[in-house]
């Protein structure tokens, strides 16, 4: 009696193991082909400051995105870094340059942004308040944010898109000076890049939220370099080994240098996208990437051109940029990925 309930206990177990594992490679072989048939592209672009003029444009009913308007139409998703906090309440924090903008302006990037960084040295400039304030009308608009939340938990979560098949995790890190808007346990405020943390979140976004493609967009670097510094160098490595798919960074206001690590892109800075405060003519000219996903991974990206005019806003130009594909595996400048 008892060999007969073994013998059947250990058939129900083969049964069971057997349809498990038909069921998991079917479920791989769905996926995988998903991936390998359907691609997505994804555009980044750096600092957008929503006061001064670009507000000035919006008040009186003008689209300071007009001529960069065919950059976000030609991509899937489209990312960038607000630099500003967008709240109408607030105390001005004792720094250098303070932004804040109107919430009528979100209407304008929420037409052509899907997700925004906040982790930058502008995002707490009125203080926790306005920053949470911002959190609020952001989720209005349904624009996705990342890198900053109403606590240090929510701080550190990866913002999820999914569309064709992907399921994309964006996550957003500050490391430039004040460290106060620093979220914590129960305030509002932006991700700190500590390497540990940047590390474990990056795993997370895989194995907890079960992402395909984990992209860190980093607010690193020392403003007016034209090169990436041996600290930006040394954490998007840490990054990669850790399972970012790419980095992308902003904050020197200035477009940097990239490269390739185990066949991965670093966009070290993005420079400028749309800001009136600007010193020099190398903070008026700013990189829009286009990241195309194939598979499991980028194959191919693309820097375009963007020449700010003297309000700071944005338009395409028709120069040769920066361009790398995994095919050829070589950087070289290509055409912009969109007429001007
Ligand atoms: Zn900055």
């Amino acid at each position: 009696m008892q060999a007969r309930f073994k013998r059947a206990t250990f058939f129900c177990i083969a049964v069971a193991t057997l349809l498990a594992s038909l069921i998991s490679s079917a479920h791989a072989a769905t996926s995988n082909q998903i991936k390998s048939e359907k691609s997505l592209s994804l555009v980044f672009v750096g600092d957008i400051v929503l006061d001064g003029k670009a507000g000035e444009h919006i008040q009186r009913g003008a689209d300071p995105f007009k001529g960069v308007k065919r950059i976000f139409e030609s991509a899937d998703l489209r990312i960038a870094n607000l630099e500003c906090v967008v709240a109408l309440q607030g105390e001005v924090v004792d720094k250098n340059f303070n932004f804040r903008a109107h919430p009528r302006t979100l209407p304008y990037l929420a037409k052509y942004v899907d997700a925004v960084s906040i982790a930058n040295n502008h995002s707490g400039d009125f203080g926790p308040k306005a920053f949470s304030e911002m959190l609020t009308h952001l989720q209005q608009h349904q624009i996705g944010f990342f890198g900053g939340g109403n606590d240090l938990q929510q701080a550190h979560k990866p913002f999820i898109i999914e569309k064709n098949g992907y399921r994309i995790a964006l996550l957003g890190y500050n490391e430039f000076m004040p460290r106060s808007f620093e979220a914590t346990a129960k305030d509002a405020g932006v991700a700190w890049s500590e390497d540990e943390q940047v590390a474990a979140d990056i795993r997370d976004a895989r194995s907890v939220y079960s992402a395909d493609i984990v992209i860190p967009f980093m607010h690193w670097g020392w403003e007016n370099e034209l090169r990436s510094g041996p600290r930006q160098r040394a954490l998007a490595r840490k990054m990669i080994d850790a399972g970012a798919d790419a980095v992308i960074g902003g904050h020197p206001h200035v477009i940097q240098d990239t490269e390739e690590y185990k066949g991965k892109p670093i966009i070290y800075s993005l420079g400028n996208f749309m800001i009136d405060a600007m010193d020099n003519a190398n903070q008026a000219r700013g990189w829009a990437v286009r990241l195309e996903l194939k598979g499991t991974s980028v194959q191919r990206w693309q820097t375009q051109l963007i020449q700010l005019d003297e309000e700071g806003i944005p338009n395409s130009t028709d120069e040769l940029s920066a361009c790398w594909s995994k095919e050829k595996g070589l950087q070289t400048q290509c055409k912009p990925f969109v007429a001007k």
